[in-house]
């Protein structure tokens, strides 16, 4: 069935896999994105709007525009690090921003949203693998700004009728180079970017943050899943809203966690050399490990990850960092 789908945050990295697997499944899109770091030549695949969620008359326009059958969310800050020195643009951007989203939403009549959630809404892990069910103590505002925002869906579920399906990702990582999109920040921070780019030459000596956790080889174990799989969930949970009614979570990860090194090594052997680095200090709010169990999102949402190893997902990150688009932004 085609449905009008309203992107938030659709010009960025995982919101423009999902305008390409939206597209492919025949729906129309729409993007919405104040291209604070999302990227205009990334909408490949619907009409673009430049606005950004605090600014609620500008929402306001959009909506009375256009007719939308469910909204996705990716509009957010999202470095852990950032959101330490900086808590008062993440919970103005991640917390008011949502919640302009929401009452325009409810101005509406548009009932459904599926939203960008994060494993570090659980803060240190207590449990080697997570479920669902696995307590919340975000230790970073980041964490707290998506936890919040999961809650706000629940009461509005209570007090709207709003229909919601937050889905918590664990590490996002891949790209679609062949459909011109890819991981593309002007501040990279994240592994796999970096260790590709110290492959290439261009980003320096790679740090390891951290050698002496308590993990098999004393590097942080992460759970590495492709942003296509993540688009593909996003899709399924707009059928799921269909039948369930009310606030719903599901974890997203591939279940199996790499470590720094294994991930530093699997690199190697893609780009066909090896990749140096050095052991640098660890990282402020990094756990030890964040492995995701999926079995919900599995049975639930009916969701079958296609990329399951983590050779192809780095491959696919090299094809894209190695021939990057002429847009692709100089590294701070
Ligand atoms: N990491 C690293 N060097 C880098 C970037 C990341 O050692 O240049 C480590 C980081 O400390 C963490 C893991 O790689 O243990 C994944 O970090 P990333 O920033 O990719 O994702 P996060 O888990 O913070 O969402």
């Amino acid at each position: 069935r085609n449905r009008s789908i309203l992107v938030c945050g659709g010009a960025g990295y995982i919101g423009s896999h999902m305008t390409q697997w939206l597209a492919t499944q025949g729906h129309t899109v729409t993007v919405l994105d104040n291209l604070s770091s999302g990227h205009r030549q990334a909408v490949h695949w619907g009409e673009l709007i430049e606005a950004d969620l605090l600014d609620a008359p500008a929402l306001e326009q959009v909506f009375r525009r256009k007719r939308f059958d469910a909204v996705m969310h990716f509009c957010a800050r999202s470095l852990v690090g950032e959101s330490i020195t900086k808590p008062y643009d993440y919970y103005a951007n991640n917390v008011t921003g949502t919640l302009n989203l929401l009452e325009t939403m409810r101005r509406h009549d548009v009932n459904k949203l599926v939203f960008s959630s994060t494993a570090a809404i659980f803060g240190n892990p207590i449990h080697d693998v997570m479920d669902e069910e696995h307590p919340k103590v975000p230790i970073n505002p980041y964490g707290a700004s998506k936890l919040m925002s999961e809650r706000i869906f629940a009461d509005a579920a209570q007090a709207y009728g709003l229909h919601s399906v937050a889905l918590r990702y664990f590490n996002a990582a891949g790209a679609l180079p062949e459909h011109g999109i890819g991981e593309a920040h002007a501040c990279e921070t994240h592994l796999i970017p970096n260790v590709l780019r110290s492959a290439l030459g261009t980003g320096g000596m790679l740090k390891v943050f951290g050698h002496d956790y308590a993990t098999h080889d004393g590097t942080c174990i992460r759970d590495y899943v492709h942003v296509q799989d993540l688009a593909q969930a996003h899709s399924l949970a707009v059928d799921f809203m269909d039948e369930n009614p009310g606030a719903h979570a599901f974890n997203l990860g591939n279940g199996q966690g790499f470590s720094v090194r294994e991930v530093i090594s699997t690199a190697a052997a893609v780009v066909g050399r090896s990749i140096p680095y050095e052991v640098a200090p660890r990282r402020a709010g990094d756990p030890a490990s964040l492995v995701a169990s999926s079995c919900k999102a599995r049975a639930q949402l009916g969701w079958r990850p296609q990329w399951t190893e983590l050779e192809p997902i780095i491959e696919s990150a090299w094809r894209w960092h190695r021939n990057p688009p002429q847009w692709f932004p100089s590294q701070a």
